[in-house]
C-alpha cells in the first residue's frame, strides 16, 4: 500500500498498534479480541485488518469504502470522527477500539443486515423500526441460565435486545439437557456461561452477551444489576430469589419474574414504581424443607419453555412500553389442566421493602433469611450440620463392619424405582409422620433422600420425637452413586 516499510513490521505479536475487536466480529478474526498491527494512520492499520481478515471488511466498510454508519472507532478514548477521521494519526503507545452501535446511543441506526434480520418485526406497527431500536439499546440481565434462562436467552438475543447479561456459575450437567435448551450434550462438563454465550452470539452476532460467572451475592448483586434496565429472576431457590427482589427495588428496576415446580408455574412483573414486590406477595419464604426444589421434586421439561417465554415475552413488552404487563398480576399454569388463571397482586402498604414505613433500606443475608447455612446453625445452639450427617465413605465403612445398622429412604416410590441402596427401607417423607411407629429408637439409623434436603427434614421430625441415633445421609443417594456404588443410575 503506501509506507513500504509497514509490512515489515507486519510480524510477531508484540509490535503495531493493537486493535481491540469487539464481541460481536470477533468471530471474523478468528475470535482474537486484540490484533497488533502496523500502520501510521487508522486507515493503515485498518486495511491491513482487512487484508488478513477478508470477511471482516464487509462489516466494517459499505462498497464505496467508507465505514459503516454503525461502526464507530476510537483511538484511545477518543471518537475520530472527533478527530481527522480514517486519516487519524496512530503510533505504537496508541490502541484503536471498533464500537459497533450496540445496546445504547441516541443514533443506535440499523445496518442493512439488521433491517433484514429483523424484518418481521419491522413490518409490525406494535414493534416498527423505533421499537427495534428501543431492543437494540435495551439491556437485561438473567439471573440464571437454566430452564428458565434458556429460552428467556433464545428469544431475547434473536429479537436483538443489544446487550444481555448472564449470571451463573454452573456447568452442564446431563440432567440439564432434559429441558436447558440452550445446551447440548457435547456441552457437558462446560461452563454454562461459555456454551451459552457461544450459542446465543451464533444466532445474533449484533448483540453483545456479557457474563457474570459468580454466584449473585449481597456483595456483588447492586454492582452487578444496576448496569441493567431490566432483571428477569430465572432462580431455583428463596434465598436468590429475595436477594434479585430486594435489589431491584433498592435501584427501581422492573423484575420479571418466573417460577416453577414439576408441572405448575407462576409468573408476575414485580415492578416496585408501579405495583407490588415479591415482598408484598410473600413477605417470608417457607421453612427449609417444606418446598422441594426441582432437583428434587422434579421438573417437566417443557414447563420452563413456557413459563420462560412468558418471562421474555414480558421482558419485550417493557422495552417497546406497549401492551399490558403482568404488573399487579400473578399469572399460574398449569401443564397437567392446561389451564392459566391470574390473580390480582395488591402492594401491600406493609410491605418492609417497598412500604411508605420500609425498613429494609439494604440487602441483608439471604441465607439466614431463608433459614439456611449460619442462620441453621445458630438456631440449633451452635450444633454444625456435619453432626447429624454421615458421608457416603462413612456409611459403606459402617455397613461393611457388619454394624446393626438401618437405612430408611424417605423418596418418593418412583424415585425408589429408579435406585435404591440394598436394604434400604422406603418410608416417604409425605407419610413420614405418620408412619413414625415403624422406626424403633434403640435402632441405629441412617435416613437418605436423593440430595441430603428431604433427610434433614426426617431426621429433625426424629428428633422431636426423641431419636437421637439418627443420621442423615450427606448428598443422598447421588453422592452414595458418585462415591460408592458407580454403576448405579443417577437422576
Ligand atoms: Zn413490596
Amino acid at each position: 500500500m503506501e509506507a513500504p516499510d509497514i509490512s515489515m513490521k507486519n510480524s510477531g505479536n508484540n509490535s503495531g498498534i493493537p486493535v481491540y475487536i469487539p464481541t460481536a466480529l470477533q468471530r471474523f478474526v478468528g475470535q482474537q479480541e486484540t490484533i497488533r498491527l502496523p500502520g501510521s494512520t487508522v486507515k493503515e492499520v485498518l486495511d491491513q485488518l482487512v487484508a488478513q481478515h477478508s470477511e471482516l471488511k464487509a462489516h466494517l466498510y459499505t462498497e464505496q469504502g467508507l465505514l459503516r454508519s454503525f461502526v464507530n472507532v476510537f483511538v484511545n478514548d477518543e471518537d475520530i470522527r472527533h478527530a481527522q477521521g480514517l486519516n487519524t494519526r496512530v503510533a505504537e503507545k496508541d490502541a484503536i477500539t471498533i464500537v459497533p452501535s450496540i445496546a445504547g446511543g441516541a443514533g443506535g441506526d440499523l445496518s442493512n443486515e439488521e433491517v433484514k434480520r429483523y424484518s418481521r418485526h419491522l413490518i409490525m406497527p406494535e414493534v416498527g423500526i423505533q421499537g427495534q431500536k428501543k431492543l437494540k439499546a435495551a439491556s437485561v440481565l438473567l439471573i440464571g441460565t437454566g430452564g428458565l434462562g434458556s429460552p428467556l436467552g433464545l428469544y431475547l438475543a434473536s429479537a436483538g435486545v443489544g446487550r444481555i447479561g448472564l449470571v451463573d456459575f454452573d456447568v452442564v450437567d446431563f440432567t440439564n439437557l432434559q429441558r436447558q435448551i440452550l445446551y447440548t450434550t457435547e456441552d457437558v462438563g462446560k461452563p454454562k456461561l461459555e456454551a451459552a454465550k457461544a450459542r446465543l452470539q451464533a444466532i445474533n452476532p449484533f448483540i453483545t452477551i456479557q457474563t457474570h460467572e459468580t454466584r449473585l451475592t449481597s456483595d456483588n448483586a447492586m454492582e452487578i444489576l444496576k448496569g441493567y434496565d431490566i432483571v428477569v429472576d430465572g432462580t431455583d431457590n428463596f434465598p436468590t430469589r429475595y436477594l434479585v427482589n430486594d435489589a431491584c427495588v433498592l435501584l427501581g428496576k422492573p423484575n420479571v419474574y418466573g417460577s416453577i415446580f414439576r408441572f405448575e408455574g407462576q409468573a408476575s412483573v414485580f415492578y416496585a414504581a408501579k405495583g407490588p414486590c415479591y415482598r408484598c406477595l410473600y413477605p417470608e419464604p417457607p421453612p427449609p424443607g417444606l418446598v422441594p426444589s426441582c432437583a428434587e421434586g422434579g421438573v417437566l421439561g417443557i414447563l420452563p419453555g413456557i413459563i420462560g417465554t412468558i418471562q421474555a415475552t414480558e421482558t419485550i413488552k417493557l422495552i417497546l412500553g406497549n401492551g399490558e404487563p403482568l404488573i399487579g398480576r400473578l399469572l399460574l399454569f398449569n401443564a397437567l389442566k392446561m389451564r392459566f388463571r391470574e390473580l390480582k397482586l395488591h402492594k401491600n402498604p406493609g410491605c418492609a421493602l417497598c412500604g411508605p414505613n420500609r425498613t429494609i433500606t439494604q440487602l441483608i443475608d439471604y441465607e439466614e433469611f431463608c433459614g439456611l447455612g449460619r442462620g441453621q446453625e445458630h438456631a440449633n445452639g451452635g450444633e454444625a450440620a456435619a453432626s447429624k450427617e454421615i458421608t457416603a465413605e462413612e456409611l459403606k465403612t459402617l455397613l461393611e463392619s457388619k454394624k446393626p445398622v438401618k437405612i430408611i429412604d424417605v423418596r418418593e416410590p418412583h424415585e425408589y424405582d429408579i435406585c435404591h441402596i440394598s436394604g434400604a427401607k422406603l418410608i416417604p417423607l409425605s407419610e413420614f409422620m405418620q408412619r413414625i411407629g415403624e422406626l424403633d429408637s434403640a435402632d441405629e439409623l441412617v435416613l437418605h433422600c436423593h440430595h441430603g434436603m428431604r433427610s434433614m427434614k426426617a431426621l429433625e421430625m426424629l428428633r422431636s420425637a426423641g431419636f437421637r441415633k439418627v443420621k442423615s445421609l450427606q448428598g443422598g443417594i447421588d453422592a452414595w452413586a458418585q462415591k460408592v456404588e458407580p454403576g448405579m443410575p443417577r437422576y
